[in-house]
């Protein structure tokens, strides 16, 4: 074999400049996106598990593109957050989630708290959180209309700024909720000093509740965290009817997953909604 250790480099270097050329074409085509409104709002429902009703949704972005495909979010959140679009996206993509909640009000529909997702960057941006406010009474909706989910990752630096952006937010009547929990390194001291109502399982643990004893037992033991913390606890990435039901008997609040039903468009969502009896 003939060693050539300039090529190599030049193959390295090659390989680099076509990453970096990608991610500046993928930087100039999600600004174009955000700007044409071509990211949307999907929205997954959330169940209790108790009597089946709905009882929550999450908002996850989709950025469809041609022929029926769609960039993930795994690809371009991460983007958004290195290049600060992540602003300007979420602006739109919750304007759009606001006005779709208010549109359902106005046709009758009962509209359970609707999850976005707070990144890291964004959290200590606190522009966002008076813009979210301003147009929350923009469109004559509660606080109580969202849910904030932030993961445990958020808290990681600088603890102590984020635990006063969170206590501000909770202080306004913001439901916080923790993702990804168990995923990060949360230790359990900090978990007790911030304010959240909710803790959300992440997938990891949910995907291995049925499979043994002793994973069932950590499931077991976050569900009880939860409960010494008076947090209600919901499960995410639930798969199986058999997750499902381990779910249940360790007195899981709520659950999510595919199994239950896939992330869709505001207008599959409609068909969900129970009539606001009240009115
Ligand atoms: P996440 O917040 O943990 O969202 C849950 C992810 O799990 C979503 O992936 C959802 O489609 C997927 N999922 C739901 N049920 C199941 C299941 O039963 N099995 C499996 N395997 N997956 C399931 P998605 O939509 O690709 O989003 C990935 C991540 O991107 C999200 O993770 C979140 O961190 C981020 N993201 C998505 N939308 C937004 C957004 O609007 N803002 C911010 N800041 N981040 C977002
Ligand atoms: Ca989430
Ligand atoms: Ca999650
Ligand atoms: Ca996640």
């Amino acid at each position: 074999v003939r060693k050539d250790p300039d090529r190599n480099f030049e193959f390295y270097s090659a390989k680099m400049r076509q990453d970096v050329l990608e991610a500046v074409t993928l930087e100039r085509e999600l600004k174009q996106a955000i700007k044409d409104g071509a990211i949307v709002p999907h929205y997954q429902p959330q169940f209790d598990t108790e009597n089946g009703n709905l009882c929550g949704l999450e908002v996850l972005a989709r950025w469809p593109v041609e022929q029926g495909g769609m960039v993930s979010p795994g690809r371009f959140i991460p983007l958004a957050e290195e290049t600060g679009l992540i602003h300007p996206l979420m602006e739109h993509l919750v304007d759009s989630v606001l006005s779709q909640i208010s549109q359902w009000h106005r046709e009758g529909f009962l509209v359970p708290s609707v999850a976005i997702n707070v990144s890291a960057h964004q959290i200590r941006h606190h522009r966002f959180f008076d813009w979210l406010f301003e147009q929350l009474s923009h469109y004559d909706l509660g606080i109580d209309a969202l849910t904030v989910e932030i993961t445990e990752s958020a808290f990681l630096l600088d603890f102590a700024s984020v635990q006063s952006i969170l206590e501000a937010l909770a202080n306004r009547g913001v439901r916080l909720s923790i993702d990804d929990f168990g995923t990060g390194y949360s230790s359990l001291s900090y978990l007790s000093q911030l304010p959240f109502q909710e803790l959300k399982i992440d997938r990891a643990f949910v995907s291995e509740v049925d499979s043994s004893q002793r994973k069932r037992a950590v499931v077991k033991g976050i569900i009880e965290l939860a409960r010494a913390l008076e947090l209600e606890v919901i499960a995410e990435g639930v798969e199986t009817e058999s997750q499902l039901s381990q779910l249940k008997i360790l007195g899981c609040d709520s659950v999510q997953g595919f199994h239950l039903a896939k992330p869709m468009d505001g207008t599959s969502l409609t068909a969900m909604l129970p009539p606001d009896e009240r009115k």
